[in-house]
């Protein structure tokens, strides 16, 4: 293959000096939408290292998935939907739902990368993407590229959110957030505050509150199903987060307006009292946690599964936001950016997901290829 060598590690003063290296279309982020991107690409004829690279901030394959917390397994996802072109199975074998998300999502996408020759260099970090003489500047810690389009896949795992409440810095305790919680073990004995009503919140609660106290808070009543949820459900979700990009509004995350399915996990967790939900606290003390009317909740722990906000940063320069945070989609499955069409979001908003990111990928490839004159 024909893959452009990398010099060694340079400060980042340094690689800026130099010329940039130059590519048809980056890649940014080698999770499942990164992954899928590139497969297309190469699907369309591109060459890899020539007409297209992939570049990743972790220093091994696996996308965010590396990081989960070690209680995340086959059976505790929702789904992990196979890449384009290559079975989870090939890699997994079936039945062995107990093992870690952490390890056998990364062993997958491993063998996917080496299977499709897909050119991804690690580990590198995009900093900055600015307008430079009609291409697109690439800021990295390592090298400068430059590039005619970009399919942006850097997930959400690298920008937590915490919202801020008063006397946060006061807290005596520990607060984490769900993506430092690692097991529920360190927590034993310790009063554990839950705030939020997603699918992790949840998840952790379930955990924690066999071995220790816990209190759950939230800022909206959660919304539980009690049906499964069928491929029309997907759809419908899908739609509405949809239909929000394309208006230019920010879109939170599918699961958000999916609901939250009854497991037999959660119905025991309810049944051993733990899902009694509490509203949101107005105040955080050095010792706990305090409601308008004054009543307080003594905690030793506050675990913020909080969510997570799309990892855009570096391409703040672009200036793609609206005055209301939100950026205006377009495409056949809104990947494209209406006010730089050289710019592809995949992984962002409605699909947000491992089948959404596996769709957008081959979306994007299509539509940037033909832009940019390639195919
Ligand atoms: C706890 C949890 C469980 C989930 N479970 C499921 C599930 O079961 N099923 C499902 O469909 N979805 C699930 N999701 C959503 C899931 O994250 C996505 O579906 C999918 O894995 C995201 O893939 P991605 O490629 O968009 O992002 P990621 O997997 O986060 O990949 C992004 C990549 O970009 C890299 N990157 C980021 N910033 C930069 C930068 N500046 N420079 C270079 N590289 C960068 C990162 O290092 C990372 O490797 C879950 C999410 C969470 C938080």
């Amino acid at each position: 293959m024909d893959l452009p060598a990398l010099p060694p590690h340079q400060p980042p003063h340094e690689a800026v000096a130099r010329a940039s290296i130059k590519v048809d279309i980056m890649v940014i982020g080698a999770g499942q939408a990164g992954l899928s991107s590139a497969y297309h690409l190469g699907k369309l004829g591109l060459r890899p290292g020539r007409n297209f690279i992939v570049l990743d901030k972790n220093g091994r394959p696996g996308g965010a998935w590396q990081h989960r917390w070690p209680s995340l397994t086959l059976s505790t996802v929702n789904r992990v939907h196979d890449l384009p072109g290559m079975g989870f199975s090939e890699v997994v074998a079936l039945g062995e739902s107990e093992v870690r998300a952490s390890v056998a999502v990364p062993d997958y996408f491993a063998a996917y990368e080496e299977k499709f020759r897909l050119p991804v260099y690690r580990p590198i970090v995009v900093k900055v993407v600015c307008e430079r003489l009609g291409r697109l500047r690439v800021e990295t810690d390592r090298e400068v590229f430059s590039a005619g389009g970009i399919i942006n896949a850097t997930g959400t795992w690298e920008t937590p959110q915490i919202p801020s409440y008063p006397g946060a810095d006061l807290f005596e305790g520990r607060q984490l957030h769900s993506r430092d919680y690692r097991t529920a073990t360190e927590l034993a004995g310790q009063h554990v505050v839950v705030v939020g009503s997603g699918i992790s919140a949840l998840q952790h609660l379930d955990e924690i509150s066999q071995l220790t106290t816990t209190s759950w808070v939230t800022r909206r009543e959660p919304q539980f199903r009690d049906r499964s949820f069928t491929p029309e459900d997907g759809r419908a979700a899908v739609a509405i987060v949809e239909d929000k990009v394309r208006n230019g509004l920010v879109p939170g995350s599918v699961v958000s307006v999916t609901g939250i399915p009854w497991t037999p996990a959660l119905r025991a967790a309810a049944a051993r009292g733990a899902l009694r939900r509490l509203p949101m606290f107005s105040e955080i003390t050095a010792h706990g946690v305090r409601w308008p009317d004054g009543t307080e909740q003594r905690a030793d722990v506050i675990l913020w599964a909080t969510g997570f906000r799309s990892s855009l940063d570096h391409l703040a320069p672009l200036q793609l936001r609206e005055d209301n945070g939100g950026i205006v989609m377009t495409g056949r499955l809104a990947t494209e950016v209406k006010k730089d069409p050289r710019i592809h979001l995949v992984g962002y908003g409605p699909s947000a997901s491992t089948i959404g990111a596996n769709r957008a990928g081959a979306a994007a490839a299509r539509e940037l290829a033909v832009r940019l004159g390639l195919i």
